[in-house]
């Protein structure tokens, strides 16, 4: 297994933070605090609808408001080849054959993809959180309602 995936994990080139927040004893003032004051030297970016500003830094709405097309792509994993671009929540390209491969190397695009993109793009669907159902290994815990 390659670990070149593995290094966006570890090795950001930057953080949202969900949930970003200044209040004193709060998770995300706490978290804000950590990245700043370890010198992380990566773009952090706090993510909160009831702040624009967050220890000095532009806070977003939500996530969908940030345009980091690098890391808004989805690759292939074996070739590298940009699959799916997005901006914000819309999908510009779409470069998948039929069952979701890669048309450079045939390598299925781990995740369940239509032949064509859907109709996704700015707007909220609502989502149901609920237990898990059937055998464990494969449970799934949200269900789209709509
Ligand atoms: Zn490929």
């Amino acid at each position: 297994m390659s670990t070149q995936n593995l290094q966006r994990i570890f090795r950001p080139a930057g953080v949202a933070v969900i949930g970003a927040s200044q209040r004193h004893g709060s998770v995300g003032d706490a978290v804000m605090r950590n990245l700043l004051d370890a010198d992380f030297r990566r773009t952090v970016i706090p993510v909160n609808p009831k702040h624009e500003e967050i220890h000095g830094l532009r806070a977003y709405q939500e996530v969908g408001q940030l345009s980091e097309p690098e890391g808004q792509t989805t690759y292939c994993s074996v070739c590298h080849q940009p699959l799916i671009t997005r901006v914000s929540h819309s999908i510009a390209t779409w470069n998948l054959t039929d069952g979701g491969r890669c048309p450079r190397c045939s390598s299925c695009c781990a995740g369940v993809f239509e032949s064509q993109p859907g109709e996704w793009g700015n707007r909220h669907l609502p989502v149901h959180i609920g237990q898990p159902t059937g055998d464990s290994k494969r449970a799934r815990f949200a269900k789209r309602t709509s």
